[in-house]
């Protein structure tokens, strides 16, 4: 499990999804969950490096914890499903985020996520029990939300997926605001995204990229 949370991390700062030590990853570990360090650079980073801690935030081990342990505690808490979180600040997903606003239904892939929109989780300071708690209400009945003036967050079934929705998430964004600044995209209806949602409950997540 420590491998491939480095392969993931590793595979995120290829696709430029990290920035210098921003972002972060974690996998749910029986009751606990491991986690990347803080400091975290990917070049150097080694399995040994992820913490495994439980969700109150106790922890072994020569290195601390991401300083936003608490964000992903506190979503494989509210979320059973959640097996996987990644957490970056990719360009286009931190601008939308920074415009305080939800990625709208401008697009059926939007229902990938859970719902009619991805929604914007209010600001809090980094690394506080405020965002955390905030983030929670905004992923719930979702796979990912922004978080305000910050980034992006979402959780997965697996690795794979969850770095997969990753990439979908900050694509999504970047479509998003490159309609934007060439007019003004028309919103699908509820019931197109209604439909949406339906035919991607009838596919089943594993042929979600249609
Ligand atoms: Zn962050």
């Amino acid at each position: 499990m420590r491998v491939a949370l480095v392969n993931l991390y590793r595979a995120l700062a290829e696709r430029q999804m990290l920035i210098g030590s921003s972002g972060n990853v974690s996998a749910r570990d029986g009751v606990g969950m491991l986690i990347s360090p803080t400091g975290c650079e990917a070049d150097s980073l080694t399995a040994d490096d992820f913490v495994k801690m439980s969700l109150d935030g106790s922890y072994d081990g020569a290195r601390a914890p991401s300083s936003e342990w608490e964000l992903h505690s506190a979503i494989y808490r509210a979320a059973p499903n959640a097996q996987v979180i990644v957490h970056t600040h990719s360009d286009h997903a931190t601008a939308l985020s920074c415009l305080n606003r939800p990625l709208p239904a401008f697009h059926y892939n939007v229902a990938e996520f859970g719902g009619e929109d991805v929604r914007c989780a209010g600001y809090a300071t980094f690394g506080t029990p405020e965002l955390a708690r905030l983030a929670a209400d905004a992923i719930a009945g979702r796979s990912a939300c922004l978080l305000a003036n910050h980034g992006m967050i979402v959780h997965a079934a697996n690795n794979d997926a969850a770095l997969a929705s990753a990439i979908r998430l900050e694509a999504l964004c970047r479509q998003y605001l490159l309609a934007c600044s060439a007019g003004q995209p028309r919103m699908l209806s509820r019931e197109e995204m209604n439909a949406a949602l339906a035919r991607y409950a009838t596919y089943g997540k594993k042929q979600e990229i249609i």
